[in-house]
């Protein structure tokens, strides 16, 4: 079969390679449709300490099962299905607690999507896979696992009817928390720096929305828009140490910052301890998804509840992976849809 396979930082290299055996409780999926995600850009630019090199990039898809191990129950070979990345273990410390995304045995991340063809492990598809409806696409379906990981966060956040809830980043997590925000009943006001994805977070409803290019200070605009208070939630969806920062200054005194995107390693921030401290912040980091949060998600997509479709930016054979690594590294596009 063809995959994209990764070697070292920036080689990936559209390969022919053997079709992933399986076990008997494992399935081999026919990949239909992968979207590539800010951990495709990572992977692609440092490698992963998770993943030693060859592997094949790629872990959002949803595809055709063409073969099912003897003791797999309920997925049958012909069945569209969707996968998770990961499944936790249910028997470590953080599972036993209900923080399945701590899991101590979640190595058993997926990776190999951008391939004809990917083998689910046994604990995947116990707990993380599921049938698609007839009437939802394999495109809409693979966003199962960026929409787990935006539930995760929105449900942290706990946003109450009427809240303010700023957003920093309109990325493709960004237009999801929003979607979700927006569903909580919230006000929200998002920030970004690319007229493209401002733009597009007003078609999705954004109510109020802020070009940090254009302005001088982000967090009195914040204010000003809040009547001096600040956000009830504000989420940081970009990943960068500077903006978590902002984000936590944009909070009202007792309010919520919740931490989502994940910085550079051996990165660090600077709180200010009195407004930590007088003004009663919370400061949640989210990471990350558990079964439950899976199954939420999954749940919206078969409402087609969110609109996921206008944040693929165009579709793209397999072959031209190389063209379109070079786009996310250069932060061209939201996510595009790889059909192998
Ligand atoms: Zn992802
Ligand atoms: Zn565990």
């Amino acid at each position: 079969m063809k995959a994209a396979v990764y070697s070292a930082p920036k080689k990936v290299k559209l390969k022919e390679v053997a079709i992933p055996r399986i076990n008997d409780e494992e399935i081999l999926v026919r990949v239909k449709v992968a979207l590539t995600c800010g951990t495709d850009r990572k992977l692609y630019l440092r490698g992963h300490p998770l993943f030693s090199p060859p592997f094949i990039l790629g872990h959002e898809f949803a595809g055709e099962v063409v073969k099912a191990g003897k003791k797999v129950r309920r997925v049958k070979e012909g069945m569209r299905v969707v996968a998770a990345n990961s499944a936790p273990c249910h028997s470590c410390f953080y599972c036993k607690r209900g923080q399945e995304e701590l899991c101590e045995n979640l190595l058993i991340r997926l990776s190999g999507a951008f391939a004809e063809y990917i083998a689910v492990p046994e604990p995947i598809v116990k707990d993380n896979l599921f049938e698609i409806p007839k009437d939802i696409t394999y495109q809409e379906a693979a966003f199962l696992e960026p929409l787990a990981c935006a539930v995760h966060g929105i449900e942290e956040a706990g946003i109450r009817l009427s809240d303010t809830v700023v957003i920093n980043g309109a990325g493709p997590m960004g237009l999801l928390l929003l979607q979700l925000a927006k569903l909580q009943g919230a006000k929200v006001i998002i920030t970004d720096l690319s007229k493209e994805r401002i733009s597009l977070a007003k078609r999705l409803g954004a109510d109020k929305t802020i070009n940090v290019t254009r302005i001088k200070d982000e967090i009195k605009t914040i204010e000003e828009l809040t009547e001096g208070k600040g956000a009830d939630v504000a989420i940081e969806a970009v990943g960068i140490p500077e903006v978590w920062e902002k984000t936590i200054s944009m909070v009202r005194k007792g309010g919520k910052a919740i931490l989502f995107g994940g910085c550079p390693s051996k990165t660090s921030i600077k709180i200010d301890t009195q407004l930590f401290h007088y003004n009663e912040i919370t400061i949640k980091g989210v990471f990350h998804h558990t079964p439950n949060y899976v199954k939420k998600a999954f749940d919206l997509i078969c409402r087609k509840t969110i609109n996921t479709n206008s944040l693929v930016t165009k579709e793209y054979p397999l072959t031209k992976i190389k063209d379109v690594l070079e786009k996310i590294v250069n932060h061209q596009g939201l996510k595009f849809a790889i059909v192998p």
